[in-house]
């Protein structure tokens, strides 16, 4: 299995995480991409450093607006002036528009110029504070995607992306829940662009917000997530059974929930259910959404798989026989994370 990672995505070192009303450490550490990287290392697998594609394969899924915005942003808010206060050592947000677009549909551009209006249209929440580096290595990490997804599309099989930043909860225009660009979405794209029927299939403990809300509207990429149910757990808002689609893309997206504290065998029932789906859609290609934030230990899961578990997600992610791109999305625990990815690849490379 090839795999993709430059040291450029650790250069992003959040300071600040807003929860609870407190200014909290965030849990989106560099040390995770260390461990990760690790892992690889001693299960034989080279990493390659991505080329650089520059803007180009995230403008097929983000709006230039929305690029432009976080290309400059922070450079901006160094330069802000305003009476009586000093810009924080971060860009973030202290506004929230009244609405955030329909699904599936593009929204406008941000209709204020001011930098702060800005960041409330582009800046989800909280958990995306921008820094010195945070646009290097967010364009790094999606340049890591798509060089996975371009060796797939190569000599098909599979290839990892080691991207971090996350991606899947950043939607075409916003960042929200660590993430900037939708690495998973970009791949898909990319994927998509060649073979006109691909699949995206999120096994991280939430929903696949960004990513189902990119390709809401199509009936060429099905979106398929298993996660925690969302009612009491980020993202909140979407992640429901009922959620299918829109227009064209009705039928195309597949919700499954899965109830909080559920353990191996409950969460991989729905892994199972997620499968089927791929396999009555018959995608040429496939990206997996793979998080390890389903953990027992880890400091954000409200689920309790073990480490076996990811041998058992990767058989069967492995059992479909299709060119796969394995994109990584979440995973906290710093020790844990490395043994998970080394069971997956154990689990997908039997399961082909
Ligand atoms: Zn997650």
């Amino acid at each position: 299995m090839k795999a993709f990672f430059t040291d450029e995505q650790l250069l992003h070192d959040p300071q600040q995480f807003m929860r609870l009303g407190r200014i909290s450490k965030p849990t989106d550490l560099p040390s995770r991409a260390h461990a990760l990287r690790d892992a690889l290392a001693q299960r034989g697998i080279a990493l390659a450093e991505p080329a650089d594609y520059g803007r180009v394969p995230l403008e097929a899924v983000h709006s230039a607006d929305y690029l432009d915005y976080l290309e400059s942003a922070y450079r901006l808010w160094r330069d802000l002036k305003m009476p009586g206060v000093e810009p924080g050592i971060e860009v973030l947000p202290n506004l929230s528009p009244y609405t955030s677009g329909t699904p599936g549909v593009a929204r406008a551009p941000c209709p204020s110029p001011s930098l702060v209006a800005r960041t409330g249209y582009y800046i989800g929440d909280l958990s995306c504070p921008i820094g010195p580096d945070t646009w290097r290595s967010v364009l790094r990490s999606a340049h890591t995607a798509v060089a996975a997804a371009d060796a797939v599309l190569e000599s098909g099989g599979a290839a990892y992306a080691l991207c971090r930043p996350s991606g899947h909860h950043a939607h075409r225009d916003r960042a929200s829940g660590f993430c900037y660009i939708n690495n998973s979405a970009i791949a898909a794209q990319r994927l998509c662009e060649r073979h006109g029927r691909v699949a995206v299939f999120d096994v991280d403990a939430h929903h696949g917000d960004g990513t189902q809300n990119i390709f809401y509207a199509r009936d060429d990429v099905l979106t398929v997530s298993t996660h925690a149910d969302p009612s009491t757990y980020y993202p909140f808002y979407t992640g429901y059974a009922h959620e299918r689609g829109a227009g064209v893309g009705e039928g195309f997206n597949l919700n499954i929930p899965v109830a909080h504290g559920a353990g191996n065998d409950a969460f991989l029932q729905a892994v199972d259910q997620g499968a089927a789906a791929l396999r009555a859609f018959a995608p040429k290609a496939l990206v997996l959404a793979l998080g390890f934030d389903t953990y027992k230990d880890d400091p954000i899961s409200v689920l309790k798989l073990d480490l076996d578990a990811y041998r058992h997600i990767g058989e069967r992610v492995g059992a479909l026989g299709l060119p796969t791109v394995v994109v990584q999305e979440g995973g906290y625990m710093v020790e844990a994370i490395g043994p998970a990815l080394d069971n997956f690849i154990q689990g997908f490379l039997a399961g082909r």
